[in-house]
């Protein structure tokens, strides 16, 4: 059994000698040096700086040495500790760094990457002001109804008391289908709709009629020869006029706002006894302006004909006259969008550009 190390042999505290701790040093340096991942440095730190590292035996063979000799080899150890340190420090910052980068490669979003999605299709607005328009009037309890765009010359004319010479039966009014003894017509007003209502689903009858119509217009900013209208159609017992006015003024409000004034004005329509265009108040001048280029000035603007239906179109769709009264009226689907939007040019409205139906946003 060995004494006490009296003689303080150097050979015992071997691990203190100044080429082992190089050594050791030299050994962390390239440890950490090679560690490629955060995982490896993990492994590297506890080879070079954990408790069972040669400099941290080192450390504990200090206590050891005869005082005299503790403070050269604590400096020795320490300075060496502290280096071993650093580079556990600058590999760690260097390793994550990468890996940061790494993740920042990864989760990069190229916003120039052209996107695969088809742009979503949008309604047409006239399509849709004119749903808008059938839906207020089937809050009122009204029903929809539907004819066809090719109709029969009787059904636009004959049966809504038109003469066979009157004007709008021209050529220069009508499409007439061929060939021309057919007598078939590109319907000039959804009006036939209303006989074959009154015909099809007998009376008493509400119904509202958004749809297509041809003329022979020649196209320019306020003219189409194929435009939109909402028809409407009540035939019941004791409606009168005033019946009518309420149904438009409601219409209006709803599709305008509360605010909007609205005039009946009298006119001439066959199918119509009395008859009335219904005009707005001007959405651009409100009637102070003179000079207004919207309403010319009249402060007035002219929405769609109405009036009550023609005794003599009741009795060619087999309604008694005595016992029913109806009211009918035809407002101009593309001028309610104007006043809406503004549009100014109605040629827009029909030249399919989808530039022009997506400023109207999706609505579904
Ligand atoms: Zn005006």
């Amino acid at each position: 059994m060995s004494g006490p190390n009296t003689q303080y042999d150097p050979v015992e505290v071997a691990a203190l000698d100044p080429a082992q701790i190089d050594a050791a040093v030299q050994s962390a340096i390239e440890g950490i040096a090679a560690a490629d991942s955060l995982e490896a440095l993990k492994i590297a730190r506890t080879e070079h700086q954990g408790d069972k590292s040669p400099l941290a035996l080192a450390n504990r063979e200090i206590g050891a040495l005869p005082p005299t000799a503790k403070a050269e080899a604590g400096k020795r150890v320490g300075q060496a500790r502290g280096r071993v340190a650093q580079e556990l420090k600058a590999r760690q910052q260097v390793l994550e760094a990468e890996r940061d980068e790494r993740i920042l490669a990864d989760e990069r979003v190229d916003m120039t990457l052209v996107p695969d999605r088809r742009p979503l299709g949008r309604r047409h607005p006239v399509e849709l002001m004119g749903q808008q328009m059938a839906d207020v009037m089937v809050g009122m309890g009204w029903e929809i109804a539907e004819g066809p765009e090719v109709e029969a010359e009787w059904f636009t004319f004959d049966a809504l008391n038109f003469d066979q010479d009157h004007p709008a039966r021209q050529m220069q009014d009508t499409f007439y289908v061929e060939p021309p003894d057919a007598g078939l017509v590109l319907r000039t007003h959804t009006s036939p709709v209303q006989a074959r209502a009154m015909l099809e689903r007998g009376v008493p009858l509400y119904i509202a009629v958004p749809g297509r119509v041809f003329r022979t217009d020649e196209l320019d900013a306020t003219h189409m020869p194929a435009f939109h209208q909402l028809e409407g159609l009540a035939v019941d017992e004791g409606l009168t006029m005033a019946h009518l006015k309420g149904t438009l003024d409601r219409l209006a409000a709803e599709l305008f706002g509360p605010d909007i004034t609205t005039r009946l004005r009298p006119s001439y329509f066959p199918f119509t006894e009395p008859s009335a265009e219904m005009d707005l108040r001007c959405f651009v001048c409100h009637g102070n302006d003179p000079d207004c280029r919207t309403c010319g000035g009249t402060g007035w603007i002219e929405w769609g004909g109405c009036g009550m239906v023609n005794e003599n179109v009741l009795r060619a769709c087999g309604v008694d006259p005595a016992r029913y009264s109806g009211f009918a009226f035809g407002m101009g689907i593309d001028r309610a969008l104007m006043f809406r939007t503004g549009v100014a040019d109605m040629r827009e409205m029909i030249e399919g550009d989808v530039r022009f139906n997506s400023q109207f946003g999706m609505e579904i």
